[in-house]
C-alpha cells in the first residue's frame, strides 16, 4: 500500500482540534473519514473536506455506542478500505469538584473519553494487523499530568488513555503498529471558549508562551506521529502546551 492511499479515521472531526487534524491528514494525502455525532454534522464534514480538497467523507459516529462503531467501520471498509490511521479525538468535559460530582458526570466522561479509545482502537486493529502497518494517536491533555481542579473525571480518563497507549504499543509493535498520545495544553476551541474570563486570564499566566495554542498546532503533532518519519516512536506522549508543563 502506498502512503497516499492510507485511510485515516478521525473521531469528533466536526469542529476544533478534530477538524484541524482532518485537514492536516488530508494535506498529507490521506483519505480522511471524519466523524460527527449527527447526520447533519457528517454532511457538514463531507462538504468541509471537499472544500479543502481532501478525499474522504463525513460519517455519523457515537463513540459510546459499539453498534455505531461497527457500522462506521463497515461503511469505511466498503467505501475506502480499512483505516490504518486512527485518531481518537472525540472528547467531552463534565467539570465539577469531586465533592459535588455526580456518578453520571464521572461515567459519561469515562465512557466518551476513555472506554471509546478501547472500543475504537480494538475495532481498527484487525485492519492494521492485516496491513502490517498502523498508527493510533489519541488526544490526551496537559491535565493528565498536571491535574486541574474540577476535572478529576477528565484527568483520570486522559491519564488512563496514556497508560492504555503504552500497553497497546507493546502488544502491537511486532506488526509495525505504533500507538501514541498527543497532550495539548489550552487550545482555542469551543471547549476552552466555555471557560469564564477570569479563569482564562489565570490560564495565560501559567503559559510561558503567553497564548492559547491553535488547533492546527495540535494537528501538526498528529500529522508527524502518523507519518512514516515517526515509525520509530511508540508508547510516547507528545506534549504541545506552550511550556505550561515542562
Ligand atoms: P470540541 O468540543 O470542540 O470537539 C469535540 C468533538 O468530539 C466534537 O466533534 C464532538 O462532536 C465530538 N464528540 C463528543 N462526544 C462524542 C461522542 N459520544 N461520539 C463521537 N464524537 C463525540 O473539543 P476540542 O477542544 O476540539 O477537543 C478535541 C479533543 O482534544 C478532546 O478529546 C479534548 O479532550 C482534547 N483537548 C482539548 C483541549 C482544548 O484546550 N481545547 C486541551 C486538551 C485536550
Amino acid at each position: 500500500m502506498t502512503q497516499e492511499r492510507r485511510v485515516a479515521l478521525v473521531t469528533g472531526a466536526s469542529r476544533g482540534i478534530g477538524r484541524a487534524i482532518a485537514h492536516e491528514l488530508g494535506r498529507q494525502g490521506r483519505i480522511v473519514v471524519g466523524t460527527a455525532t449527527s447526520e447533519s454534522g457528517a454532511e457538514k464534514i463531507d462538504a468541509d473536506l471537499k472544500a479543502h480538497g481532501v478525499e474522504g467523507a463525513g460519517m455519523c459516529l457515537n463513540v459510546t455506542d459499539p453498534a455505531s462503531i461497527d457500522q462506521v467501520l463497515k461503511a469505511i471498509g466498503e467505501r475506502f478500505g480499512a483505516p490504518t490511521i486512527l485518531v481518537n479525538n472525540a472528547g467531552i468535559t463534565r467539570d465539577n469538584l469531586l465533592m459535588r460530582m455526580k456518578e453520571d458526570e464521572w461515567d459519561s466522561v469515562m465512557d466518551t473519553n476513555l472506554k471509546s479509545v478501547y472500543r475504537v482502537s480494538k475495532a481498527c486493529l484487525r485492519g492494521m494487523t492485516k496491513a502490517r502497518f498502523g498508527r493510533i494517536v489519541s488526544i490526551s491533555s496537559v491535565v493528565a499530568t498536571m491535574g486541574n481542579l474540577g476535572q478529576t473525571n477528565y484527568a483520570a480518563a486522559k491519564a488512563g488513555m496514556e497508560g492504555f497507549s503504552r500497553a497497546l504499543a507493546r502488544e502491537v509493535a511486532s506488526r509495525a503498529i505504533t500507538v501514541n498520545a498527543v497532550a495539548p495544553g489550552f487550545i482555542a476551541t469551543d471547549m476552552t471558549e466555555a471557560l469564564p474570563e477570569a479563569q482564562h486570564e489565570m490560564l495565560l499566566k501559567q503559559i510561558p508562551l503567553s497564548r492559547l495554542g491553535g488547533p492546527e498546532e495540535i494537528a501538526a503533532a498528529v500529522g508527524f506521529l502518523t507519518s512514516d518519519a515517526a515509525g520509530y516512536i511508540t508508547g510516547e506522549t507528545l506534549h504541545v502546551n506552550g511550556g505550561m508543563n515542562m
